[in-house]
């Protein structure tokens, strides 16, 4: 199988113009009808010649997400199912808010992490995306918003999938998203959360971009995280914590702290002031994610009042906490849902 264009960042374009002894400054101008033009085939770069045009679409392929369903909330939240040229199928989520458009971008074909509340890992991970097929999702969704003269203007990748354990294509997505010659999506709009790889948060702390950090952390201690995230595991809560006192201390940038609250489970008064004092002396924010119900498991949501009380506690403590505003619960737009129901009625 050929490898997607999308897969390449302009500077690897550039290296394959200069392999092929094309001048270089056509993957600038390749990248524009990538990007800004948003085309869907080489036989539209009218400014490309014919010979150079041929050899591209000999050499290269263009990812083609099939859009199995189309969800639109009554807020203008859009889910899309798309499949995948392997048959997989993958979610996307486009977000409406007054000060722009965000997207909810997927990087693995499920998950092998194996959080206990939710939906992408229930069937395991099946295989990573490459950097062209997270790009995709973003171009699928600007052709869309086209229509309407919308922009993109954030991503988060925070739907199914580990990012930090498919780094190499995580970053050359991210490098393609924020270069100005393309997207040009602001490197401050843009968020990537894990679950706590270490050696990857180490290394991402090295990468010099204002990409933003988020980290799961749902739990304020070893013990119940592990009880939750079985990663926690493979990389104990200290050693999470340890790694976000070196990104901060190297970047300077506040870090998301992600906390899903489960009823009875994780969202008592005592555990906001255990994660308070955890939190103390770190530069950060706390989201507080109402858990979202996955019929597969058996978890409630905390009372609206007891979210309330847990972000009190934390304020109180100097620890900066907001609740994360819902959208699309109207179309099961939460990580995995979606996916985890198409497989579900493919089986029968
Ligand atoms: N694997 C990465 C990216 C997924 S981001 C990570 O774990 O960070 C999606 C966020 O939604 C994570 O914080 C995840 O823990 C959280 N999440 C997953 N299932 C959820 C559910 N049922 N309710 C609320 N949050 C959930």
């Amino acid at each position: 199988m050929k490898p997607f264009i999308y897969d390449y960042t302009l500077e690897q374009i550039q290296q394959w113009m200069k392999d092929n002894s094309e001048p270089t400054f056509r993957a600038a101008q390749l990248f524009d009808w990538l990007y800004v033009k948003r085309v869907k085939g080489f036989e539209e770069m009218t400014n490309l010649p014919k010979q150079l045009r041929e050899k591209l679409d000999e050499q290269f392929a263009f990812v083609t997400l099939e859009e199995i369903t189309k969800f639109e909330s009554k807020d203008g939240t859009v889910k899309f199912l798309f499949g995948l040229h392997d048959n997989h199928a993958i979610e996307t989520v486009v977000m409406r808010h007054n000060y722009g458009n965000s997207i909810c971008v997927t990087t693995q074909v499920g998950c092998r992490i194996g959080c206990t509340f939710c939906a992408s890992t229930l069937g395991g991970l099946k295989r990573n995306l490459t950097a062209g097929e997270i790009v995709a999702q973003v171009v699928t969704a600007q052709q869309m918003l086209d229509a309407t003269g919308e922009r993109i203007s954030s991503i988060v990748i925070m739907g199914s999938g580990e990012p930090f354990e498919n780094y190499e294509a995580t970053m050359d997505f991210l490098r393609i998203m924020i270069h100005e010659k393309g997207l040009h999506i602001g490197q401050r709009h843009i968020t990537v959360s894990t679950s706590g790889i270490v050696p990857s948060i180490y290394k991402f702390a090295e990468e010099n971009t204002q990409i933003n950090l988020a980290i799961s952390i749902h739990a304020p201690n070893d013990m119940l995280r592990s009880k939750l995230m079985p990663v926690n595991r493979r990389f104990p809560f200290e050693e999470v914590m340890e790694a976000c006192r070196y990104y901060l201390a190297k970047t300077g940038r506040r870090i998301t702290f992600e906390y899903a609250l489960i009823g009875g489970v994780n969202d008592r008064p005592e555990h906001a002031e255990e994660l308070a004092d955890v939190l103390q002396d770190l530069l950060c924010h706390v989201n507080l994610i109402p858990v979202n119900h996955v019929p597969e498991r058996k978890y409630v949501r905390t009372p609206r009042e007891d979210i309330f009380e847990f972000q009190r506690i934390l304020e109180r403590k100097k620890v900066n906490a907001t609740i994360r505003r819902e959208q699309g619960h109207d179309i099961a737009a939460a990580c995995g849902q979606l996916r985890a129901k198409h497989m579900e009625s493919q089986a029968r």
